[in-house]
């Protein structure tokens, strides 16, 4: 049985890595798929993927850090397949990562917008869409890194990441007297662009799966397993969680 039949689902970020794997896990467990991103070659690639497997799926090209994107793209979602029930904002970036002397007012405003801005845009339009279709579920993306973690020249976005998750508390409790659950998911590191970019030399890569008790780094699909987990029923008890799928990094001090 599949676990979101009938259901619209939004995935910011879903060009590429995390964003795009669980684009094609929802779309393979029956939802419509809105596919958003700036990338558009790469999403016409991810919905010609989805479609040709039986799945339904569309794109948006936009930047999510502007309000103009995150309210068209709910009324995109809904003018294409009627109703929104499942958001996961998982758009997010590095930006840019050095000690907090070196870093500019633009670097810090630019890693805030992308990644937490993004979340308050979101949010703010996508609720009221929920809310029409009865109610629905808002996953946001945020990391081990702000939460569990500490690591040098990481503070813009370990604050962006950090303020995601007190967002998330805070539309929980405003949000489920209208049914709509709200969970942040915290992935450990995953082998993805922005994974790859954080690990660059054999010896960083050595380092950080490392630092994970299961000595690996995650594939995306075990990430969008996660995502899948919050978004569908199976969850239907959880709201306001900050659930980690790290591989243990949080633990591991061998
Ligand atoms: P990728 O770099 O593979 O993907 C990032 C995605 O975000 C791309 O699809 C990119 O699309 C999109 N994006 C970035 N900025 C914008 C923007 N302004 N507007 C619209 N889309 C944007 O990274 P991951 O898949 O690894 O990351 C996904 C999420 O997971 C991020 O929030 C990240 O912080 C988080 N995370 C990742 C970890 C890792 O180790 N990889 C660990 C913990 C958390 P495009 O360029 O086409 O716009």
């Amino acid at each position: 049985m599949k676990k979101l039949s009938g259901k619209t689902a939004l995935i910011t970020g879903a060009s590429s890595g995390i964003g795009r794997a669980t684009a094609l896990l929802f779309a393979e467990q029956g939802a419509n798929v809105v596919a958003v991103a700036r990338r558009e070659h790469e999403l016409q690639a991810l919905i010609n993927d989805i479609t040709s497997a039986g799945g339904h799926a569309v794109a948006y090209a936009g930047d999510v850090s502007h309000e103009d994107t995150a309210r068209a793209v709910v009324e995109f979602a809904q003018k294409s397949f009627g109703a929104l029930h499942i958001a996961v904002n998982n758009a997010g970036t590095l930006g840019a990562a050095r000690p907090i002397e070196d870093l500019s007012v633009s670097d810090w405003a630019h890693t805030l917008n992308t990644n937490l801005g993004s979340a308050f845009l979101g949010a703010k339009y996508q609720i009221p869409a929920l809310r029409a279709a009865g109610g629905g579920s808002l996953v946001f993306v945020s990391s081990f890194v702000g939460y569990t973690v500490g690591l040098p020249g990481m503070s813009a976005y370990a604050a962006s990441k950090a303020g995601i998750i007190g967002l998330t508390k805070a539309l929980a409790s405003e949000c489920a007297p209208s049914h709509i659950r709200v969970n942040a998911l915290l992935p450990g590191g995953t082998d993805t662009p922005m994974g790859q970019e954080a690990t660059a030399t054999p010896e960083a890569r050595a380092f950080v799966e490392h630092l994970h008790a299961l000595k690996r780094l995650a594939q995306p699909q075990e990430i969008a397993k996660s995502a899948l987990y919050l978004a569908s029923d199976d969850s239907s008890f959880s709201t306001g969680i900050a659930l980690l799928a790290d591989g243990g990094v949080s633990i591991s001090r061998t």
